[in-house]
């Protein structure tokens, strides 16, 4: 697909391109062998982002699923099963990761728009027995990719987190798009970090760097993470260049994601508008997810005449559409996007 700079590309906070600033401190960036540890830039990254998350210590690692993977397989083992969202990305986003190379058994129970309570949970932990699988991790994902970049609500994660110590069993987050919680609530990013035994967040999405995430997590767990990253071909060398691109990201983009949210609350105003075409959630963060009625539109009818008019989306199951915010889209290419819904808006109805 074309993706020449004068589209409007709000397919996903994946897509955004090094700043000149970034790609100076890439450039600048002290670098070792970070098999051998040797890695400064990196090493920085690993401290900076277990101490900002109020952990031991931190990994990264190339990918959001990979650190989901290792979170997992880091304090499990194989057999074991997994309580989490039907709808997370560990579940739908991640080829089957965690059963294929770990042999774990997930259990997806129904969240509301993402989220599982701990009451709902608590009946489904198992006790491992001569015929059943004990439960040893539950898993939240905060903002929630599926179910619109919804927030977790920190009281829910609390009573989640004291059911799973209650029972002897393991948390871990997902936090690939954690920073877009922390700006949208206020919430510490310690605190809810503190919800978890591992977490892993992306630099690649809204932070703005080109590649990588961190799983953070006591000492112990991470350097098993270490040992399994590297059996998973994961062991990188002169990687402080994008270590660099990620402190950056962290030095310097945290707190614009306000205005992202600002832009995805005003692409769901003019969505609103259109006739058939529904919010299917409410808009906390970065995330848009839409509904199209068929007796209006298609999806791809959609897609397509936006794409027409230089703005970039993407379908989201069979009858719905998302657009994400992110830092290469400015205020003035918000306006032009809602100006191009409003007009979509308009041909149609007549
Ligand atoms: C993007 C994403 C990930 C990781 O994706 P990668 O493409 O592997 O970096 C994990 N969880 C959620 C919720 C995501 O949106």
């Amino acid at each position: 697909m074309t993706t020449s700079p004068h589209f409007i590309d709000l397919r996903s906070d994946t897509v955004t391109r090094p700043t000149p600033g970034m790609r100076r401190a890439m450039a600048e960036a002290e670098v070792g062998d970070d098999v051998f540890g040797d890695d400064p830039t990196v090493i920085a990254l690993e401290q900076r982002v277990a101490s900002l998350l109020g952990k031991e210590a931190a990994l990264f690692v190339p990918s959001g699923t990979m650190g989901n993977f290792l979170g997992l397989a880091s304090t499990s083992e194989r057999g074991d099963e997994v309580i989490l969202d039907r709808n997370c990305h560990i579940m739908n986003y991640e080829v089957s990761s965690a059963a294929a190379l770990h042999g774990l058994q997930l259990n997806a129970l129904d969240g509301d728009r993402g989220m599982l309570t701990a009451a709902q949970i608590e009946p489904h932990i198992k006790k491992e027995s001569l015929h059943t699988p004990g439960t040893r991790i539950v898993a939240m994902e905060n903002t929630h990719n599926r179910c619109g970049g919804r927030v977790y609500p920190l009281d829910e994660m609390k009573r989640v987190s004291a059911l799973a110590r209650k029972h002897g069993v393991s948390v871990h987050l997902d936090g690939a798009r954690l920073c877009n919680a922390h700006v949208a609530s206020g919430v510490p990013l310690v605190e809810y970090a503190a919800c978890a035994d591992t977490v892993s967040m992306c630099f690649s999405k809204g932070l703005g760097a080109p590649v990588g995430s961190a799983l953070v997590s006591r000492r112990d767990v991470i350097d098993r993470a270490r040992r399994l990253r590297k059996r998973l071909g994961g062991g990188m060398r002169q990687v402080g260049i994008l270590a660099a691109a990620a402190l950056y990201a962290l030095d310097n983009h945290i707190g614009r994601m306000r205005e992202d949210h600002d832009h995805a609350l005003q692409l769901a105003s003019h969505l609103e508008k259109m006739p058939g075409v529904s919010l299917t959630f409410p808009v906390e963060t970065n995330i848009v997810v839409a509904t199209v009625d068929a007796r209006h539109w298609t999806v791809e009818a959609i897609l397509g005449a936006l794409r027409d008019r230089g703005v970039l989306a993407v379908a989201f199951g069979a009858d719905r559409i998302r657009m994400v915010t992110h830092l290469d889209v400015s205020s003035d290419d918000i306006e032009r996007a809602g100006e191009v819904l409003s007009s979509l808006a308009a041909t149609h109805a007549g």
